[in-house]
């Protein structure tokens, strides 16, 4: 699977770099820059920003990446609830907060300062385990989470109701976009594909939650130059897996570690050994 994605995401990689015609390179980083004031909010326009170099060279904040949340069969994509909930308990006791997108950004542009032991915890697909379980053992140690939605699945058996995903920003969670049907960003040609996998959705998630939506996970964790400058000019940050960063869109490319059913002893030694090194 993995084998497969590396190989798809370099055949992409490779077609779009030989398409890419010259405006890209020097121009790139002015138009971060441009892109990056169009995507934020009207009072940071007398703030001064950082520049796409400064925002590349700060360090990683962790941020973890969840999938299901059920007993079974043990996999990368799946941790059971007890696991779970032992992940969760551990990063309580050791003294981590969980940060939003928001405060993420604002760190990684205007250098707002943190919490001690600032982390993200995301969750992908729309599982209903994610409203049921997840979200609940989150409130109870005061942690927030960010779930990627992909608006296909709304209301759709073993997947959150519209009701659910709009519960989850009420009680203080993040809602972001993970596509219409999970197609990979490297694959939206058209204008058309990025008005069914990008727009549309955005605009459906943010009237369900009634709040903006302004922040992506790549399907797959897979993008390249073109799909990060693309979507930079829908979301303030978006979030991929471990693919090389791209040092001239770093808000678009914010890595994550997928967590698996491990004892919660490796999850701290993960995150220090993923997040704790420079680039
Ligand atoms: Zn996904």
């Amino acid at each position: 699977m993995n084998r497969k994605v590396v190989i798809t995401f370099l055949s992409f990689a490779f077609i779009f770099s030989a398409c890419q015609p010259k405006r890209e390179n020097k121009a790139q980083t002015k138009q971060n820059t441009v892109q990056t004031e169009k995507n934020s909010e009207n009072h940071e326009s007398t703030q001064t920003k950082n520049t796409a170099a400064q925002i590349y060279a700060k360090p990683e904040i962790p941020v973890l990446c969840y999938h299901r949340i059920a007993d079974g069969p043990k996999g990368d994509y799946k941790v059971s609830p007890a696991t779970f909930l032992a992940h969760v308990k551990i990063l309580a006791d050791s003294g981590y907060h969980s940060i939003s997108p928001a405060q993420l950004y604002d760190y990684l542009v205007f250098n707002k300062s943190l919490p001690e032991k600032p982390f993200l915890i995301t969750f992908d697909d729309s599982r209903a385990e994610h409203s049921a379980i997840a979200a609940k053992v989150l409130e109870k140690q005061g942690f927030h989470g960010v779930f990627f939605i992909m608006t296909i699945t709304y209301n759709k058996k073993n997947y959150m109701t519209k009701d659910q995903i709009a519960q989850l920003v009420k009680t203080g969670h993040t809602v972001g976009l993970h596509s219409w049907d999970h197609t990979m960003a490297v694959k939206y040609k058209t204008p058309e594909d990025w008005q069914k996998e990008v727009a549309d959705p955005k605009k459906k998630l943010e009237a369900i939650t009634g709040e903006p939506v302004d922040y992506w996970a790549y399907p797959n964790g897979v993008f390249n130059h073109y799909a990060a400058q693309e979507l930079s000019k829908y979301f303030k940050i978006s979030f991929e897996l471990s693919t090389k960063r791209d040092s001239l869109l770093p808000l678009q490319c914010v890595r994550r570690i997928i967590v698996p059913d491990i004892p919660a002893q490796n999850l701290l030694k993960s995150m220090r050994k993923s997040f704790g090194k420079k680039k």
